[in-house]
């Protein structure tokens, strides 16, 4: 069954009514309608563009997603591509994998239709069913190329008996299920979730929230709601700055378990509350408070490389230890400090990290450095042979315990890595609009610090043995170095890595007051 209601007149108003909403005027204007198709697995779209420049333009459709380092190419899924000028089809070509150039002559304003086979499951792809549609928008909607920066509208059309629609767009007041987005950088990085999932809103230190849930059962007996508004305050106190009026969670239920974040919303799979034992639940506060910290560390603190995106071609950067290592080691730490996790906990899973790694056979063959760089040819490590490989989510949430374990000591425990999260914020994102380059992020680690990081930048660029035994002893924290015995001929010394605290009364008053900064013990 399709559920086909888009049509001329009902798109001239809505763009008659944006004009009216939207304050920033450009030359041109963009409209979106979507319809769904719950059996066939198709999304409709319909493309009106108005104020064209030239006699040609050049329309193109991301291939890849951000966040998600890998060549999806979008374009493969699109089929009955048609372009037309009021009633007369117009001719147009294809151009690479990702180019259609329609060819408009005098007329000014042009409507595209095509189809978008959306039927795989991830957070970057396009889901329809007859339950409920997901659609990131990266290979959904096509932009006009060399001009990201137009601002658009789109209307949702709802299949018969769907009633929600969950996004970080914002609406468009007076139009029913119509959003707007001011750039397509924010149309692709606001995931939207229809269908008739739960949804629930709560207010927080002057933002708006909601939570859109397909599977909420048993969260009534869990104190999910309460954890979660610890973790966004705990968040954004450590910012100081909450860059968004609203934030939607989007979990879609089981299926795939993935988790993708954005600038004021989140896409993770598999958010369920069946397993109520305290390890499972705790995994999933740390898997949302990752994609929630997120909205600062990557989308606004950002190696220079990931923004404006490319979405022709992979963004090669150095830097994803520090977006995702550190997110991860965040994520831990906004546990500790929203007081959710005992000190005990944060240390077992930061052992938990440093025992995949230091087991592993790929910390002789690859640096942190090199790992985030080559993620494009084996995307969350599935290369032909993993062994050779290391991920810098664990070995980076370890950078990230090394260096505020190094700036405190430095500093006697005045400045810390939450200071150089600031700092990236505020002195590149806020005041200069950009990322930062691998240089000044090791410029303002050294600035924090009083003095260069340079055994930490060795352990991020070469494949140096970490001394965990001098770092771990800032914080009174000791470590089991003992090697297992019959593992002659192991690539790499088997270990427990087991970490433990040391008694208070065998501690300086610094390394309690370190331990106390990072471990609230
Ligand atoms: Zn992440």
């Amino acid at each position: 069954m399709m559920m086909i209601k888009s049509g001329i007149n009902k798109y001239i108003s809505v763009m008659v009514a944006c004009f009216v909403c939207v304050t920033v005027v450009a030359a041109q204007q963009i409209h979106y309608t979507v319809d769904i198709d719950t059996h066939g697995h198709y999304l409709h779209v319909e493309m009106f563009a108005t104020e064209l420049e030239g006699t040609q333009t050049m329309l193109k459709l991301p291939v890849w997603a951000p966040g998600y380092y890998i060549i999806m190419d979008y374009p493969k899924h699109i089929i009955d591509f048609a372009a037309a000028a009021d009633t007369q089809p117009l001719q147009w070509e294809k151009v690479g994998k990702s180019g259609w150039l329609v060819n408009h002559g005098d007329n000014k304003s042009m409507k595209v239709t095509y189809r978008v086979f959306a039927n795989e499951q991830s957070v970057a792809d396009a889901k329809v069913t007859t339950e409920r549609a997901f659609i990131p928008g990266n290979g959904v909607f096509m932009y006009i190329e060399d001009h990201k920066e137009l601002p658009l509208t789109v209307t949702f059309n709802l299949p018969s008996g769907w009633e929600k629609i969950s996004t970080g767009l914002d609406p468009v007041s007076g139009m029913e299920n119509t959003y707007h987005a001011k750039d397509f950088d924010i149309l692709y990085d606001s995931p939207v979730l229809m269908g008739n999932h739960t949804t629930l809103f709560f207010d927080l230190e002057g933002r708006r929230y909601e939570v859109a849930i397909e599977t909420p059962e048993g969260m009534e007996d869990t104190p999910f709601l309460e954890d979660l508004k610890k973790i966004i305050s705990a968040s954004t106190a450590l910012i100081g700055d909450v860059p968004y009026e609203h934030y939607c969670f989007i979990f879609p239920g089981p299926g795939n378990e993935g988790g993708l974040e954005h600038i004021n919303s989140q896409a993770s799979f598999g958010i369920t509350f069946q397993n109520h034992n305290r390890s499972a639940y705790l995994g999933l506060l740390y898997f949302i408070a990752h994609e929630f910290f997120h909205l600062y560390n990557v989308k606004t603190i950002r190696p220079i490389e990931l923004g404006p995106f490319d979405y022709d071609k992979e963004v090669f950067t150095s830097g994803l230890w520090i977006s995702e290592g550190f997110t991860s080691y965040y994520e831990t730490l906004l546990l500790s400090r929203a007081g959710i996790t005992t000190p005990e906990e944060a240390l077992s899973k930061h052992n938990y990290s440093i025992r995949s790694i230091e087991n592993a056979e790929g910390k002789i063959h690859m640096s942190l450095r090199q790992s985030s760089y080559d993620i494009w040819l084996n995307f969350f490590n599935h290369s032909a042979n993993g062994n050779t490989r290391i991920s810098y989510y664990t070995k980076g949430q370890i950078l990230g315990l090394l260096t505020d374990l190094t700036i405190r000591k430095m500093t006697e425990n005045t400045k810390s890595l939450d200071n150089v999260m600031q700092s990236l914020y505020y002195d590149f994102h806020i005041a200069k609009g950009r990322g930062f380059t691998e240089e000044e992020y090791w410029s303002v680690c050294a600035n924090i610090a009083g003095q260069p990081l340079t055994e930490i930048r060795e352990y991020v660029d070469t494949t140096k043995e970490i001394d965990y035994v001098k770092y771990l002893d800032y914080a009174g924290i000791e470590i089991d170095m003992t090697p297992y015995t019959g593992q002659e001929g192991r690539p790499v010394v088997q270990r427990s890595w087991q970490m433990s605290f040391r008694e208070n009364t065998a501690c300086t008053p610094m390394q309690l007051a370190l331990r106390n900064a990072i471990f609230l013990k």
